[in-house]
């Protein structure tokens, strides 16, 4: 395939010389990768960066082979890298299996969510990389690889920024498939959520707090496991919503996963948006931050603060809670978290300063970005905040000497010796 190949939200156009291949077998895929002198997996194109580009040739998976296998007995499957989360969950149906949690829309790739420390929320879950249990890998001479939880390597290589290899396939821990239901609460005071956030997090199984930080516009979504104890929120002046909501005021409820108490299935719950509609509102840049939980009422205040300078480019913001885990660059790694989320207008040139400002008052609490969305934080901050950073850079030498999989981002991460000082390609590009 030729021609400009662009991310999701079109603010992206990709470099790659060498266009998208798309192979249909995993010989084919074997034979694209040990071929280019530079190469890079491209997932559902969700992230808002240059985290999936490169200067060779793009490779998706997405007319590979559906790969679906289910043991039952270990609660286990093994399942196509390049699928979707919305496929992964229509394969399990029929199993009465689940994954533990998603994140707000099931329209990414395993690979790609995995390789960017995607999350969805809720006190008691990690990233979703936390789900695998084992990542094959294409690597660059075009041979396979397999990495196991209890491998040395392991949590360097789930959330890798793509950079270790084309992963074709995950395994992945299951559960019993669950019912949840979606309670939406209206008009939640600042002062409330401030003071009680983390009981406010912590009072579901999945707990999203929506706001356009003015007046008291606080909605809190709460995804409650049907039968866990439904808890009464009368104490903090928030309403019962009486309608479906979009998580942005003013944009059509049908395309929000059902509300108002109503039960159903997991993956019909967990994610704001259905599989079949347009998540979120499609011309928007994001970005997100995530803080120790400990600091999570302080970073409130201090966006607060912020918002008279945020307020024109933003269309919605999203607050959400992610437990700790191990792998080396998740944003959660060794630490529970506050996600602070920005649905930003599509205008780079108007977004970039807000994001700096952001990230200056965001800095007394050690905030990370999210890998996938837009972001400034220079390198040698980042290297402070992970404790694994340089062993993750040692991985990279390891795994990729010949720079195959690198790309100007992880180049501007992870210099090698001899590069040159990188542009920053974390931000959005400047014409979108
Ligand atoms: C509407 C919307 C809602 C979002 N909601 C959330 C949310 O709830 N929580 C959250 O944390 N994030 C969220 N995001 C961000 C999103 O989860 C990440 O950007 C994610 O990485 C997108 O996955 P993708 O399949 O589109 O990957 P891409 O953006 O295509 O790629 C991301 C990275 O993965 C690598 N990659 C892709 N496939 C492979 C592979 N097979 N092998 C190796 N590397 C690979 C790419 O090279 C790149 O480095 C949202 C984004 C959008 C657009």
């Amino acid at each position: 395939m030729t021609g400009n190949v662009t991310n999701w939200a079109r603010n992206i156009t990709f470099q790659a010389s060498g266009g998208l291949r798309t192979p249909e077998s995993l010989d084919e895929l074997c034979a694209v990768v040990g071929g280019a002198e530079r190469v890079r997996a491209l997932g559902a194109g969700h992230s808002f960066n240059r985290v999936a580009d490169t200067t060779g040739t793009l490779v998706s998976l997405s007319r590979m082979p559906h790969l679906t296998e289910v043991d039952a007995d270990a609660r286990t499957v093994r399942v196509g890298a390049g699928a979707t989360f919305a496929q992964l969950c229509a394969a399990l149906r029929p199993y009465g299996l689940a994954l533990a949690n998603l994140p707000s829309t099931p329209h990414f790739t395993l690979a790609g969510a995995y390789a960017t420390g995607t999350h969805g929320s809720g006190d008691a879950h990690g990233s979703l990389a936390t789900a695998v249990r084992a990542v094959e890998l294409v690597t660059a001479d075009g041979g396979l690889s397999t990495v196991r939880r209890g491998d040395p390597d392991f949590d360097g290589t789930v959330t890798s920024l793509g950079a270790l290899g084309v992963a074709h396939a995950v395994t992945l821990d299951l559960r019993p498939a669950f019912e949840v239901e979606q309670h939406v609460h209206e008009g939640l005071p600042w002062e409330v959520l401030t003071e009680h956030l983390d009981t406010l997090l912590a009072s579901a199984y999945s707990v999203s707090a929506f706001t356009d930080w003015g007046g008291d516009a606080v909605r809190l979504w709460l995804k409650r496991r049907t039968g866990d104890p439904l808890p009464d929120l009368g104490w903090t002046g928030a309403r019962p919503a009486t309608r479906a909501h979009h998580p942005i005021e003013g944009l059509p409820a049908a395309n929000s996963t059902e509300q108002l108490g109503v039960s159903g299935a997991w993956d019909e719950r967990l994610p704001h948006f259905r599989s079949g509609f347009l998540p979120s509102s499609g011309a928007e840049l994001q970005s997100e931050y995530l803080v120790p939980r400990a600091d999570g009422a302080a970073a409130v205040t201090a966006l607060r603060e912020l918002r008279p300078w945020f307020a024109p480019v933003l269309q919605v913001a999203e607050i959400r809670s992610v437990a700790a885990d191990t792998h080396w660059l998740s944003p959660n790694s060794g630490r529970d978290s506050v996600g602070f989320h920005f649905t930003w207008v599509r205008d780079a040139d108007a977004v970039a300063p807000v994001v700096a400002r952001m990230e200056e008052a965001l800095a007394p609490f050690d905030a990370r970005p999210h890998w996938g969305k837009v972001f400034a934080t220079a390198p040698d901050v980042l290297r402070g905040s992970y404790a694994r950073w340089d062993d993750f850079a040692d991985l990279l030498r390891r795994r990729d000497p010949a720079g195959t999989f690198r790309n100007a981002l992880v180049d501007h991460l992870f210099p090698t010796a001899s590069d040159p000082a990188t542009p920053d390609p974390a931000a959005s590009d400047p014409a979108a």
